[in-house]
């Protein structure tokens, strides 16, 4: 074998190494934003005194106002779901809870 094959046959299997190993790469960027905060616990205290809910059409409460969610509060993250009033935990986007404020455009 030349120094030529072997210098190609490196190159070829460390590409092919690289390439093998993208998917694990693009696992690895987008998930620590996505699982990085646990859900918000229905029984966490301050859920509860807070009222909230992870379905916001199931509200009886008398100040929820029609239409409002976690996606649409100025406390809410949409990329990482987390919610300022919680902090530690993400709340579902469809969620609500008392402390609702509505997003500033
Ligand atoms: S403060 Fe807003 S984003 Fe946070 S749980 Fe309540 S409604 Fe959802």
């Amino acid at each position: 074998m030349s120094e030529h094959d072997a210098t190609r046959r490196r190159f070829l299997m460390q590409t092919a190494a690289a390439a093998s190993a993208l998917p694990l790469l693009a696992t690895m960027v987008t998930r620590p934003a996505q699982a990085a905060l646990p859900p918000l616990p229905l029984s966490n205290a301050q859920a509860k005194a807070l009222n909230y809910v992870e379905d916001a059409s199931t509200v009886k409460n008398p100040m929820f106002k029609a239409g409002s969610d976690c996606a649409n509060c100025q406390f809410f993250t949409a990329d990482t779901g987390a919610c300022a009033i919680f902090p530690g935990f993400s709340v579902h986007p469809k969620g609500w809870c008392s402390g609702w404020a509505l997003k500033k455009p």
